[in-house]
């Protein structure tokens, strides 16, 4: 599991709750983390405060080990924080799995998180095919992940956060492991869909990719700074 965690990139999503403009989505006040080795004690998020507003672009930025993925984590609800506050958009939030199951054809992969929810298969995909067509996916419906490009595979992964009409797209290196082209895609793709209101946080280690964002913030040894 960790491996192909390692190797895809993160996406999560909150449950949207409405539509309000200029609202804070995230709002974090001094949140520690500390992850405890035998007797050791890693204090890897040092009074982080953050705050994200609907219709963000935000791109947090920090090298390897800064913290990223623990805040990413505890943003979209997988982890813990051991002190500090944690506001998102006042509503509970749907953890959305994110690697592909690879026995499933790019639209099943897609309804899953609709199915869970308890939604009829055929409203399912109903609802999901205006995102479909928006990815540009209509044209691989029946394929396995296996016969998808990276590119391809990424945007169904993207397709899947996004059919739940999510408060926040929250994407873990989006573009780690793609070759350069379809990495800018999905840069390009992820500009559009925050052109269309989705508020968007993605974690990198890389400023060239940062950049395409609205906003950058940076962690470095688990500190939060604005500039
Ligand atoms: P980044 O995403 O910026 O590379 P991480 O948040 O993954 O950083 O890790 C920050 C620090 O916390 C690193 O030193 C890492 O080794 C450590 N760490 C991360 N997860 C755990 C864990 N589950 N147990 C112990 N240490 C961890």
């Amino acid at each position: 599991m960790d491996a192909v965690m390692d190797m895809e990139p993160a996406i999560c999503a909150a449950t949207k709750a409405e539509s309000i403009e200029n609202t804070d989505v995230i709002t974090m006040r001094n949140i520690n983390k500390s992850y405890r080795m035998g007797t050791q004690s890693l204090h890897v998020l040092k009074d982080v405060s953050l705050t994200v507003k609907q219709g963000e672009y935000l791109a947090i930025l920090g090298p390897s080990g800064s913290g990223k993925s623990t805040l990413m984590n505890i943003i979209g609800c997988m982890d813990v924080m051991d002190s500090g506050n944690y506001l998102l958009d006042g509503v509970a939030i749907e953890q959305v799995t994110y690697f592909l199951i690879p026995t499933y054809n790019v639209l099943q992969n897609i309804v899953m998180p609709l199915l869970m929810r308890g939604m009829g298969l055929a409203e399912a995909q109903e609802t999901s095919m205006d995102t479909i067509d928006m990815l540009g996916l209509s044209q691989r419906i029946g394929h396995k992940p296996n016969e998808l490009s990276g590119g391809q595979q990424q945007r169904v992964a993207i397709a899947r956060a996004l059919v739940g009409k999510p408060a926040i797209l929250l994407a873990d290196e989006p573009t780690g492991a793609l070759d350069v082209n379809s990495g800018k895609e999905v840069l390009k793709l992820f500009e559009n869909l925050n052109q269309m209101g989705n508020t968007i946080v993605m974690i990198t280690h890389d400023l060239n990719v940062a950049k395409h964002a609205g906003r950058v913030v940076r962690i470095v040894d688990g500190e939060i700074y604005e500039n």
